[in-house]
């Protein structure tokens, strides 16, 4: 190691991730104990604050937790661990109470009452929201907890790798971006709140920083990921960059529109039209444009006029913003392109409802984690949910493992091997930029592993990730600087995300059925006899991928056909 190049700061919990589930999780340890969170770019870019539609809680004494419970359950196709599901839906009252009296101006009805609008797959109008700007208005409360409680945010440290030692976290070793040196952070207990990985897909709501790197970096740990293969695609994403267009707008009461002019959502869930669950509505808007009902570039509209200025304008400004500046349509007076895109990760790092995982010390919350609440599909407006009950739970266990083991320190050899891992991957003169690789790897994902799967499909998808696998141990960077070397984290994440497309593939090649998110055209049922439980996914030592199966947990919802 050479002077001046590493260090160690301590700590008694770190939290990777400043996004919604990272910061509630920081604000939870007991403040007897020290925190620092980190995070790869500046707190206020995590994906939490672009959330749009809004956050579900059984607010009305007409509404019960117990019927939003169902409905995530259902949602997910009968795979959520219920236990976990009614924790949240229970949970989620005081949640949106809490966030309002930490100062989230949510919007109201006359009344002053929080509104609340219809999301897919909802009994009832349970989605609290702060017009379509949720996510900032939520997130900007938490961050002025956050500075008030002086939580220490290391910004722009990038984390590498999770240590392990004596068979328990010991903290993580990151990345100083500014330096390009490499830190060691000992900590008692380690949270991961790193969010999705959006970008194995070409077509995504995702920002460019949603790369999967906690789920990765778990996963070479020795941590399961569970339930990889359900990857939720939203139904209307603005053609091109896939600028997201909220489920508010359906909630709200806009129509699905094709070619044809019909409102199509009639021939696939009667009952529910537009706000049918995501996976449904994706599956109906590839249809229509397979079958020849779409527009020419793939796309079907989406009607908002009928809804009037006022209301779009007021509840919808931000989508009213994104359709005239990213495709020049004006929604007041013209139906908006829309087509599916990769959203939200359902599948995760294993974890129990409190946050833990089986590694001792180490615990997951938000979009990186699979508690599991969403299953096959996620519901909108549960993962806002998701990061703040969970995030808590974390947090709060976190603190309790240090009680009882208290700290833990990583070795100056470890961090000597991941120096010389860096190393090696500055003194590679492969002609190959791992640019490519990640490009081709999005492209047969979107392709091979989107919406409809087959088994064909599927295993040749896996032989293509094989090769990018092999072209990625030879690729090499272009900048060899160690200052701000942007280059050299984009290599990193492309890794992550290839070891993440592996789990995802796998898994989706050994679901025969088609159950939620996963819709496997060759199976097109759902087989409860033979799937009704989770996919966990390991890495043996020599980097094996392993497959075990896990039970679901049932506690009052006897799986039943889910039609809407
Ligand atoms: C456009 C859009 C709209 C959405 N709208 C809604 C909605 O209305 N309602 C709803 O319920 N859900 C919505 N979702 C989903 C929801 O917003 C996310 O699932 C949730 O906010 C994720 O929060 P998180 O805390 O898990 O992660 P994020 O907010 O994504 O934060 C991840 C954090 O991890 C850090 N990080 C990652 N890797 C590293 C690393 N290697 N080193 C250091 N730091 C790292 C990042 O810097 C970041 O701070 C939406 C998602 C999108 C994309």
């Amino acid at each position: 190691m050479r002077d001046g190049e590493s260090k160690h700061l301590t700590c008694d919990v770190v939290v990777v991730g400043a996004g919604l589930s990272g910061l509630r999780a920081a604000l939870a340890v007991d403040p007897a104990y020290r925190v620092r969170v980190i995070s790869k770019v500046y707190p206020v870019r995590s994906h939490s604050v672009a959330a749009q539609g809004g956050i579900n809680a059984a607010l009305d004494p007409e509404d019960r937790w117990e019927d939003h419970a169902f409905d995530t359950i259902k949602g997910s196709d009968y795979l959520a661990d219920q236990d976990a599901a009614e924790l949240m839906c229970e949970d989620a009252p005081r949640v949106v109470y809490e966030m309002e009296h930490w100062g989230t101006l949510f919007s109201r009805r006359p009344d002053g009452r929080i509104a609340q609008r219809s999301f897919g797959g909802q009994g009832y109008p349970r989605a609290c929201y702060a017009a379509d700007k949720t996510g900032r208005a939520l997130y900007q409360s938490l961050f002025e907890q956050s500075i008030k409680h002086r939580v220490e945010v290391h910004q722009e440290f990038f984390v590498l790798e999770l240590v392990v030692e004596d068979g328990r976290a010991a903290g993580v070793i990151a990345l100083d971006i500014a330096t390009g040196s490499i830190v060691a952070i000992d900590a008692g207990a380690v949270i991961f709140g790193t969010g999705g990985a959006g970008m194995m897909y070409a077509r995504t709501t995702n920002p460019y920083i949603n790369t999967g790197d906690g789920m990765a970096i778990a996963l070479r740990a020795g941590v399961p990921l569970k339930d990889m293969e359900f990857v939720q695609f939203h139904p209307t994403t603005l053609p091109g960059m896939n600028v997201l267009i909220t489920e508010g707008a359906r909630g709200e009461g806009a129509y699905l529109v094709n070619r044809e002019g019909e409102r199509f959502m009639e021939r696939y869930a009667p009952k529910l039209m537009e706000v049918a669950p995501r996976d449904i509505v994706s599956r109906a808007i590839e249809t229509e444009i397979d079958e020849g009902r779409g527009f020419d570039g793939g796309y079907v509209h989406l009607d908002l006029r009928h809804l009037g200025e006022t209301l779009i304008r007021q509840r919808l400004s931000e989508i009213y913003d994104f359709a005239i500046t990213y495709k020049g349509v004006n929604p007041v007076h013209d139906p908006v392109p829309v087509q599916p895109g990769q959203h939200y990760m359902m599948g995760g790092i294993a974890t129990d409802k409190y946050g833990r995982t089986i590694l001792p010390g180490f615990y997951a919350a938000g979009e990186c984690a699979a508690v599991s609440v969403h299953g096959a599909n996620r519901l909108g407006a549960n993962s806002l949910l998701d990061t703040l009950v969970f995030g808590r739970l974390a947090g709060v266990e976190a603190s309790r493992h240090v009680a009882q083991n208290g700290p833990a320190h990583i070795t100056d050899q470890r961090l000597q091997q991941t120096q010389e891992t860096l190393d090696q991957i500055f003194s590679r003169t492969g002609s190959e930029h791992y640019g490519t690789i990640r490009r081709e790897l999005r492209e047969t994902m979107t392709r091979m592993a989107g919406t409809f799967r087959t088994g064909a499909r599927l295993q040749e998808a896996q032989a293509r990730l094989q090769d990018l696998h092999h072209r990625y141990g030879q690729a090499s960077l272009m900048d060899r600087g160690r200052l701000f070397n942007y280059d050299l984290l984009a290599f990193l994440e492309t890794g992550f995300l290839l070891d993440l497309a592996d789990t995802v593939v796998e898994g989706a090649i050994r679901r025969e059925e088609s159950r939620g998110a996963h819709a496997r055209v060759d199976f097109p049922t759902r087989r409860d006899e033979e799937f009704l439980c989770h996919f966990l996914f390991s890495k043996t030592p020599d980097g094996e991928l392993k497959m075990a199966r896990e039970p679901v947990i049932i506690t009052h919802y006897k799986p039943k056909a889910r039609t809407y």
